[in-house]
């Protein structure tokens, strides 16, 4: 098969695999215990902390394991407003964001929040001028995406975070880093960013783990409260499988992610400028990330591509694989025309990908043009 959907997920990493088995099998203790199974469960815990904050470039102390994208996200936002909210009522976002921030948003809107949602430009790019005109002194958090999952455009997070902490004095800068995340070289420490989110899922991880950075200067409330874990701020029993899975499986790129990047963005660019030839197909956005390209072929229908595609064992998607049988609103609030809308496939890459993979997707692709 032709696996061409990792921006909904990706295949887990030999390294995750074994350090999931390993931790079911042999090392299957809690973590809180006082006892040597619990103690070597924490060792494996730190060890799983100390690699995801080197992949992210921050201290271990500031790691905070979550469920995965969406729990981090929605930790951040409702964790800032907790904190800052006596301070302002007034939050900014993007149009392009992912449900797990565009929901708690609307759902603070209904809390008496103002949000601000700021708008696209026609390739997807939300810029620092058009930030710096909406920032004011009662904004208490700012959340923009580091890299949009439909059309791969990708935002300059440390300049806005800049502005951000010059402009408003109790303002929270918080990035969905979930497809920024080993595409997008970036450094917790130099970034800026008050809060960032990632996810195990996207990188070759397991699902089900994830991860909130909360950096030095931040002080947030616990988020989930009971029995103390990662260090008070958000309780339950570790889920060791997946965190440990996710900790091995960053470690085993280190090496290996810059060149994988280079790889996808030949390829992104390959297939981009191939398809710019067929005249039956639109390339939507000019996406920067690697391994995001989003294409419309109409009157074909997503669906009816999707299906095509995946009688050749060519697997891609139709839009975001969250937002399943809704138009999509980034395409919308980059004012795609409707029809091409309805006709969008996301086409998504990881490093294994190759270019004779890129050839047999070009080669059915022409096809569609009758
Ligand atoms: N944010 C973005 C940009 C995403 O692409 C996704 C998943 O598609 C998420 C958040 C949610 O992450 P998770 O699936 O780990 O909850």
């Amino acid at each position: 098969m032709i696996y061409l959907d990792n921006a909904a997920t990706t295949k887990p990493c030999k390294a995750a695999i074994d350090a999931m088995v390993d931790a079911m099998t042999n090392n299957w203790g809690n973590p809180s215990a006082l006892h040597r199974p619990g103690m070597e469960a924490d060792r494996l815990l730190q060890t799983a902390r100390k690699q995801v904050a080197t992949a992210l470039g921050g201290t271990p102390d500031r790691v905070f394991f979550t469920s995965g994208g969406t729990e981090a996200d929605n930790w951040a936002i409702y964790g800032t407003v907790s904190t800052r909210g006596k301070r302002g009522k007034h939050i900014v976002t993007t149009k392009i964001e992912h449900h797990a921030i565009l929901h708690p948003m609307e759902h603070l809107e209904s809390q008496g929040y103002e949000v601000t949602y700021l708008e696209p430009d026609e390739n997807g790019y939300i810029t620092p001028q058009m930030l710096a005109k909406v920032l004011r002194k009662d904004t208490i958090l700012v959340s923009i995406m580091m890299a949009n999952n439909e059309v791969g455009s990708v935002m300059d997070i440390a300049t806005m975070a800049k502005l951000v902490h010059q402009q408003c004095p109790h303002g929270v800068f918080h990035t969905d880093a979930v497809q920024g995340f080993f595409k997008v070289p970036f450094s917790a420490k130099t970034l800026g960013a008050d809060l960032i989110s990632i996810s195990s899922h996207k990188v070759h991880g397991p699902k089900g783990a994830g991860a909130l950075y909360i950096a030095p200067t931040l002080q947030l409330h616990p988020y989930i409260r009971g029995g103390g874990q990662e260090r008070g701020f958000r309780s339950g029993t570790e889920a060791m499988p997946a965190i440990v899975a996710f900790g091995a499986a960053v470690a085993s790129q280190m090496d290996t992610y810059r060149q994988d990047i280079a790889h996808m963005a030949n390829l992104r660019d390959y297939v981009r400028d191939t398809l710019a030839t067929y005249p039956h197909v639109t390339v939507l956005g000019n996406g920067k990330a690697p391994h995001v390209l989003s294409i419309a072929i109409p009157p074909m229908r997503s669906q009816e591509i999707l299906n095509r595609l995946q009688d050749l064992e060519i697997y891609v998607s139709a839009g975001s694989a969250c937002s399943k049988g809704h138009r999509s609103s980034v395409l919308e609030a980059m004012n795609v025309a409707p029809n091409l809308i309805d006709c969008a496939v996301r086409i998504s890459l990881d490093g294994s990908n190759t270019k004779e993979e890129m050839d047999t997707l070009l080669a059915a692709l022409k096809h569609f043009g009758g």
